[in-house]
């Protein structure tokens, strides 16, 4: 496939660093309160190319962290920990929030189809890695202690700018909030990789090490959990744009300053979902999460469909009017598989030429757009309809869509009997008679009572139809 590459700004074949296999690492969230919608869009386009990598057969390890410590409100080491933030907001205890969110963080995943990653790596739970990695930074130059706590020397690297082709709106979110100048710092963009005098009285999670009680800065975890389940060569790193600087840039540093080679060969950032009023945010306005959707009455996969319309490298407007048209084409999808007809022998030369289309539109840069022009392609297509339920069936292991399933759900329903349909037709049959025989009066009488019990019903030449309110 061709991937855009953010580290080498360009597009690029991906081939990974053994053949076949793919490792994958993509920062998981920070559990401190519910996924909004919008950091539900970076998750969903990892999954949908964790699914295509695999669909065009690789073996793919896909490593996530959860993010219980060190994450503070400012990306660039400021402010509060999130995550002693949200435990005073709900009055509970740290690890109860960390396991709450990270519950619901699932829990939503679960329906937009994101699988779960291979391997899901708490933040708390990797402090000796931590240790080792930050240890041999000292050792080698590339960390220094300063105020009590530990810093990565960002002028001991030749470069240390990688994504810096980004918006500069983008790269403003990791930087606009470092106004509280920290006089430790030998250089600006340099990081703590080890808190120990800790600003926060009551930071609630500390350990001990061999610069004092405290915890990890939030960078080091990712590199650490990478190493350790991925190995010293990653082939793809995922995240959304605002992770690129300074987040991802510290982990190339510190990942690399450790190896003493380079790191991960291709990084893949999603841009935002912003809201027509701006950025997305959990602290403003509604607060847009997957429950939200359902309590207004949306599929969560209404949204998933939403999201493969357009392109993960370009920002993306939420609206209710854009969910609505993106509802209304994924119901009219859904309703045309529900049109196919059972049985019958699949086309397997036809099968593997519309497969072959599908693998070219997405396998160009993860363009789910031109992946569902396929599929429609595929309902157009002069096929018998076996093939082409098992062409749908086959590219829904990539979208996510569900729509085999969604289909014959509706058959279902289409195929239910009406509760009650008796009781009406026979009250519309004595209306009729009651027409005939001039009985206005009766004919309105039993049109109240259609009414009254929820039917509504229409004339017409054809005849007398019903319909429940
Ligand atoms: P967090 O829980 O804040 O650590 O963020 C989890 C993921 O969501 C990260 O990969 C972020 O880059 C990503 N993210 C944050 N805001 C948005 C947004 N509005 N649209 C898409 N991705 C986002
Ligand atoms: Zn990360």
């Amino acid at each position: 496939m061709k991937l855009y590459n953010s580290a080498t700004h360009k597009k690029e074949d991906f081939i990974p660093h053994e053949p076949g296999k793919v490792s994958m690492y993509t920062c998981g969230p920070t559990v401190y309160h519910f996924a909004h919608i919008g950091n539900l869009r970076s998750y969903l386009m990892e999954d949908v190319l964790e699914k295509f990598l695999r669909y065009d057969g690789y073996d793919v390890k896909r490593v996530m962290n959860i993010t219980d410590v060190g994450h503070l409100a400012s990306d660039a080491d400021t402010g509060e920990d999130k995550m002693v933030k949200g435990a005073k907001r709900e009055h509970k205890s740290v690890m109860e929030i960390a396991q709450f969110y990270t519950d619901a963080f699932f829990a939503d995943c679960k329906k937009l189809n994101i699988k779960y990653p291979d391997v899901v790596q708490p933040a708390t739970g990797m402090i000796d890695d931590y240790i080792k990695v930050i240890t041999k930074l000292l050792d080698t130059g590339y960390a220094y202690v300063a105020g009590g706590n530990v810093y990565f020397d960002t002028s001991k690297l030749e470069k240390y700018y990688v994504f810096n082709d980004h918006d500069e709106e983008d790269l403003a979110v990791g930087v606009r909030e470092g106004v509280e100048e920290d006089t430790n710092k030998r250089n600006k963009n340099d990081f703590v990789l080890w808190f120990t005098k800790s600003k926060f009285e009551d930071q609630a999670l500390k350990w001990d090490s061999p610069w004092g009680v405290g915890y990890p800065g939030w960078h080091i975890e990712c590199s650490c959990i990478s190493m350790k389940y991925n190995g010293e060569y990653l082939d793809i790193h995922c995240g959304g744009i605002d992770n690129a600087f300074p987040h991802h840039t510290n982990e190339i540093a510190q990942s690399e300053a450790y190896l003493g080679h380079p790191w991960c060969k291709y990084w893949m950032h999603i841009h935002h979902l912003n809201t027509n009023s701006g950025k997305m945010s959990k602290s403003k306005g509604e607060f847009l999460t997957v429950s939200l959707l359902e309590e207004k009455g949306y599929d969560p996969l209404v949204y998933r469909f939403f999201c493969l319309q357009s392109h993960y490298r370009k920002s993306l407007v939420f609206s209710w009017e854009n969910l609505d048209n993106a509802k209304a084409a994924y119901d009219k999808l859904v309703a045309r598989v529900a049109g196919l007809s059972d049985g019958g022998e699949v086309d397997q030369a036809a099968f593997e030429r519309y497969k072959a289309a599908f693998i070219e539109s997405v396998g160009n840069d993860l363009n789910t757009s031109l992946g569902i022009t396929a599929l429609y392609d595929v309902l157009k297509a002069d096929v018998n309809d076996a093939t082409k339920r098992a062409l749908i069936d086959s590219f829904d292991q990539v979208l996510g869509l569900d729509l085999l399933a969604k289909a014959a759900a509706l058959q279902e329903k289409a195929a239910a009997p009406v509760e009650g349909a008796e009781e009406i037709e026979a009250l519309i049959a004595k209306r009729l008679e009651a027409k005939k025989a001039k009985d206005w009066a009766a004919a309105d009488a039993i049109r109240d009572q259609l009414k009254a019990m929820g039917v509504e019903i229409k004339d017409s030449k054809e005849g007398t139809t019903w319909t429940r309110v």
